[in-house]
């Protein structure tokens, strides 16, 4: 089986890189991807850069030129439900763009023609998640992940997400990956630890818990490859 495993910045995922240690670096598309075989999974690691954009050429790379057959994202985000803290792990139900708008023309946010407005994860592999949890003793919280080219630290704004999509937390790149997987038939998975509650203080928050919730997110991704080997 080939997994591919990918975060949006270099420090999502130092943690897995430091864990399998031994692995080849190939280029492509101005990305570095790194390829290594675990307990018999073929796996590619990358990270994509920052945004939608990065993100949909990435996960396409991965796909269409390491052969993924799986994807698992991992990563940290802003939290939108008060529920969440930082350090709490959220996977995607479902992931919509929140910054795309062509309302004007009668279409709900989040829309264009001959599209879907949220984008459902893979049944199964949620399921991998939850089993996942219960071993490790970890609450595991399902919800919306809306995604948009924007850094949210503003109270306004998050609440405006929050209303418009029922979203459960924020950040820059989970559907973009979920469009093409979805489109391509692939298996997705996108998984987040909170970093910031996406408010006046994110920036700083961010900067601060960026490589601890990096570490819990990529640590329950490495249980997940485990039970699925
Ligand atoms: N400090 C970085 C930029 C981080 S952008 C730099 O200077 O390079 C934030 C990243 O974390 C994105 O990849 C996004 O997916 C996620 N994220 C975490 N909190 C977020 C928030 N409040 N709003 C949007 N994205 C957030």
């Amino acid at each position: 089986m080939k997994i591919a495993v990918m975060g949006a910045m270099v420090e999502e995922i130092t943690p897995l890189l430091e864990r399998f240690k031994e692995y080849e670096r190939v280029e492509f598309g101005g990305n570095r991807f790194y390829t290594l075989k675990y307990k018999g999974i073929d796996v590619t690691i990358a990270y994509s850069k920052i945004g939608k954009v990065n993100a949909a050429l990435t996960a396409s790379i991965l796909i269409n030129r390491f052969g993924a057959q799986k994807l698992l994202f991992s990563g940290v985000a802003g939290a939108v439900d008060e529920t969440l803290h930082i350090g709490d792990l959220i996977a995607a139900d479902y992931l919509v763009q929140h910054d795309l708008d062509i309302t004007v023309f009668g279409h709900p946010y989040g829309f264009v023609p001959e599209g879907k407005i949220f984008i459902k994860s893979d049944e199964q592999l949620l399921q991998i998640a939850d089993k996942t949890a219960s071993s490790l003793g970890l609450t595991l919280k399902r919800g919306i992940i809306a995604t948009g080219d924007q850094f949210i630290n503003s109270h306004e704004k998050k609440e405006w997400i929050k209303k418009t999509f029922n979203a459960n937390a924020i950040e820059m790149e989970g559907a973009g990956v979920a469009f093409v997987c979805d489109a391509l038939g692939i298996p997705f998975f996108i998984l987040r630890a909170i970093s910031d509650a996406a408010d006046a203080k994110a920036g700083f928050d961010f900067d601060e818990f960026l490589q601890s919730s990096s570490k819990i997110s990529a640590d329950f991704i490495i249980a997940m490859l485990e039970r699925m080997a």
